[in-house]
């Protein structure tokens, strides 16, 4: 039945009813189409105008770092100008370095966080030829212990600091070039203690320390000289502080350089005192570049004072930079990164023109930003999108499904119609032409005769039943026919069925072979409408059956059920077939096969009264091997 379907030429379906089919389906498609369509421009909308919401969030954001860029600037240069009039405490600024600036003045804040920085030439003139005697004596003369003695004598005459420290450096020299190594340590040790005073431009107290080292060769010490290096203990310029680092590194017997953010740090303060020195304007500020990393150097001045902090624009931004929403980084005019990461696509750029900051600005959204309720509305959408279409879809399918199922059930209304009629004409012709010849008195004999009157009781019985069959269906149908059960016993109903079928099996030579249950199988049943059940498996047992002299009818009792089956060596039931037997008109390949009349509503008809009786009706069928249907019925009470 749904071969033929597929088979069918493609001009078939534009014709009723089957185009009404394909109407269904071209509507569906268009409205499944458009709504997805739909569906997918509200998303699109949707996105878009959450894309513009973004970008108006962000520039928002944008505005508000820069303003606040703005501020901290502004804060920042306000700082650094109260600092001009009164640095502060030590210690601080805690953010960087601050850089003083006077006529004759360099100095930076916090004194031990620079390692080096520009000095004034050395002031040697006081001392300039007050030595000269004494190392006439050591240089030329070669009488070390003379001029130690010389050196003494005037170390001794010596009040002030710068002279007895130039005492007591030479004396130490001369000293060891006499190889009174024990002496030279003491003098070294007490020009370690001379403070303030200075050798040739470098600290005493270094000059000496270098010295002990050197003498005692005690890595100890020089790792110490290292560390006070370090803590910037003294006011180096570059040129002393490498000159010692390398000694300190050398006698320590370690190549540690110098720690990284305090040389670059030392490098921007170089760099930053060269632009002091270069722009002469009271307020300003530039970022510096020191291996790459940036500074941020800001001053203010008045009255020949200048003072400046030179800081890592992170430190001072650092809490912009974790202001949520947004990423964004600063870039200077060339374009290298002064803070924070610039990332792919920026969003938002603002210029140095517009907003008066030293930086151009780089926004964008930072990840995951997009509002949750939005993600929800979206998702919603999708969910409502896909459900509909689902709903539409499934809606079409079982409608399709539907009109299918009319289509096929009208083609098989009007198959039983003509089977019908078929049935009717062959009892109703010999009928007619019987009675026609009784009337005319054209049947001699009384023998003849009777013959003919047993066929008409025969024929009209027959149609009585055909009728009464068609007539009892129709009221299943309705729902309108009336049972009225009865406990009985299954062998009385079935023997009395099978007896039913004698005559016929006498004059066909077939035989229906009862195979008893042993027990009693009692049955709560309408023994009118069982009887037209079980008559019609028998009579579809035997039609089914061609060529086979026997059918089986078993019944048994079974777990609180009663089984009646009606078995036979027939034809079979392909499995395709074996649950549309059950449904009203529907004949099988087998009945077309074997030119067997019927009408398609025994089995429906069966069905319908196992079902008032609240049992089941199955079935196991091999095509060609025969079938074997089984009525199964709860088990009445034994009486
Ligand atoms: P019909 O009047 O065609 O016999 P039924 O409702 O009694 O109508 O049966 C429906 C179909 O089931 C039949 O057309 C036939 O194909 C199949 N069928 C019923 N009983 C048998 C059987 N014993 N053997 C093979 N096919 C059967």
């Amino acid at each position: 039945m749904y071969n033929r379907d597929i088979m069918m030429p493609p001009g078939e379906w534009l014709k009723p009813p089957r185009s009404l089919l394909l109407i269904l389906f071209l509507v569906t498609l268009v409205s499944v189409s458009a709504l997805a369509w739909f569906g997918w421009k509200v998303l699109y909308q949707e996105r878009m105008i959450d894309a513009q919401r973004a970008q108006e969030r962000l520039e928002q954001a944008a505005g508000g770092v820069a303003a606040t860029v703005k501020g901290v600037l502004l804060e920042t240069g306000e700082k650094v100008g109260t600092w001009l009039l009164s640095p502060p405490a030590d210690g601080k600024p805690e953010e960087g370095l601050l850089l003083l600036v006077g006529p004759n003045e360099l100095s930076a804040r916090p004194v031990n966080r620079l390692l080096y920085r520009p000095l004034p030439p050395p002031d040697e003139d006081i001392l300039r030829g007050a030595f000269s005697d004494g190392e006439a004596l050591e240089f030329q003369g070669g009488e070390s212990d003379q001029a130690v003695e010389w050196y003494r004598r005037r170390l001794a005459a010596s009040k002030d600091e710068a002279m007895r420290a130039g005492a007591l450096v030479r004396l130490a020299r001369a000293l060891r070039k006499a190889g009174r190594l024990q002496e030279a340590r003491a003098a070294y040790t007490q020009l370690a203690t001379v403070s303030g005073a200075s050798v040739a431009g470098v600290p005493a107290e270094l000059v000496a320390r270098h010295a002990l080292c050197e003498l005692s060769g005690d890595r100890e010490e020089a790792t110490a000289l290292q560390n006070d290096l370090a803590r910037a203990r003294w006011q180096l310029d570059r040129g002393q502080f490498a000159f010692y680092w390398s000694e300190a590194a050398r006698l320590a017997g370690n190549q540690k350089a110098v720690p990284d953010d305090l040389a670059a740090l030392a490098e921007a303060a170089a760099q930053a005192w060269d632009e002091l020195a270069s722009d002469q304007n009271l307020t300003g500020q530039n970022t510096l570049w020191v291996d790459g990393q940036p500074f941020f150097l800001i001053w203010r001045g008045g009255a020949g004072h200048r003072a400046a902090l030179l800081t890592r624009p992170e430190a001072m931004l650092r809490p912009i930079l974790a202001s949520g929403g947004v990423s964004w980084a600063a870039a200077d005019a060339e374009d290298r990164v002064v803070v924070g990461r610039k990332t792919a696509g920026h969003a938002v750029v603002r210029t140095t023109a517009e907003t008066h900051l030293p930086w151009t600005l780089y926004f964008t959204a930072a990840q995951g930003t997009t509002d949750a309720g939005t993600v929800a509305r979206q998702r919603f959408l999708v969910l409502v999108t896909v459900l509909t279409v689902l709903f539409l879809i499934a809606g079409a399918y079982f409608i399709g499904r539907a009109v299918r199922r009319d289509l096929e059930v009208s083609r098989m209304q009007s198959d039983f119609v003509a089977a019908v009629s078929h049935e009717f004409r062959s009892p109703l012709t010999s009928i007619r032409q019987l009675s026609e010849l009784l009337a005319e008195g054209r049947v001699p004999g009384q023998d003849r005769r009777q013959m003919y009157y047993d066929t008409l009781v025969r024929e009209t019985t027959r149609l009585q039943r055909l009728v009464e069959a068609l007539l009892n269906f129709g009221r299943m149908e309705a729902g309108v026919r009336k049972y009225r059960f009865e406990e009985l016993d299954a062998a009385s109903l079935v023997e009395r069925v099978v007896a039913e079928f004698a005559p016929q099996m006498e004059s066909s030579g077939r035989h229906i072979e009862l195979e008893a249950s042993p027990a009693l199988c009692p049955i709560d049943a309408d023994p009118e409408a069982l009887s037209v059940a079980l008559r019609n498996l028998v009579d579809n047992a035997l039609k089914y059956s061609p060529g086979r002299p026997t059918v089986w009818v078993q019944w048994a009792a079974e777990n609180a059920h009663v089984a009646i089956r009606v078995r036979d060596r027939g034809v079979g039931i392909p499995q395709s077939e074996r649950r549309a037997i059950f449904r009203k008109f529907f004949r099988g390949t087998a009945a077309a096969a074997a030119n067997v009349k019927g009408s398609g509503v025994g089995l429906a008809m069966v069905r319908h009264i196992v079902a008032a009786h609240g049992g089941e009706i199955s079935v196991v069928s091999e095509p060609g091997e025969g079938s074997t249907f089984t009525i199964l019925l709860p088990a009445g009470e034994e009486k």
